[in-house]
């Protein structure tokens, strides 16, 4: 059986992000490159987090900020809250999402300590998006105060359960 993609579209992880990050499609918009970027964390996909940043808003230290990334987190829900423009025909784009992870930490060798006593945390971000020549890149984005759904809605974490009964 095909297994789900990590981006939380409820598709096939091949016929969802699989394609942007193997080079054989171009994400149509910026919520479908945005989507395949957190796929591209939960994957290890560095090159494609490279290459789909605008070269402009690059760090100098890019890669090695990717590779501490993906080594550090563990990425566990994404939620799409907004999406502005950033369509096909669109030169620019907003997407505002939260996303839900846990620190890894190194394995220790104690009896009952795993990654996953760590508490769950979110990242709450209206990412920028440019079109040029009609590949989608991410600009940057500005960290907003923690999302909190309403309290009958799915909680942001990912549980499936309400946000009044979870995280809310
Ligand atoms: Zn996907
Ligand atoms: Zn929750």
């Amino acid at each position: 059986m095909d297994r789900m993609c990590p981006c939380g579209s409820g598709t096939a992880f091949a016929a969802c992000c699989a394609p942007y990050i193997n080079g054989t499609a171009h994400a149509p918009t910026a919520e479908a490159l945005m989507r395949s970027r957190y796929t591209a964390f939960c994957e290890g996909a560095g090159d494609y987090l490279f290459e789909t940043h605008d070269r402009y808003t690059r760090s100098p230290n890019e890669r090695a900020e990717i590779e501490r990334s993906i080594a550090g987190t563990a990425w566990t829900n994404l939620l799409i809250i907004k999406t502005q423009k950033g369509r096909s025909g669109d030169t620019e784009g907003h997407v505002e999402f939260a996303a839900a992870f846990r620190q890894k930490r190194p394995p220790v060798l104690v009896t009952g300590a795993t990654g996953d006593s760590d508490p769950i945390k979110q990242m709450h971000e209206r990412s920028f998006f440019i079109c040029d020549e009609g590949r989608w890149f991410y600009v940057d984005g500005d960290q907003l105060d923690p999302y909190r759904p309403k309290p009958n809605e799915p909680c942001w974490c990912g549980s499936g359960t309400k946000a009044k009964k979870c995280h809310g």
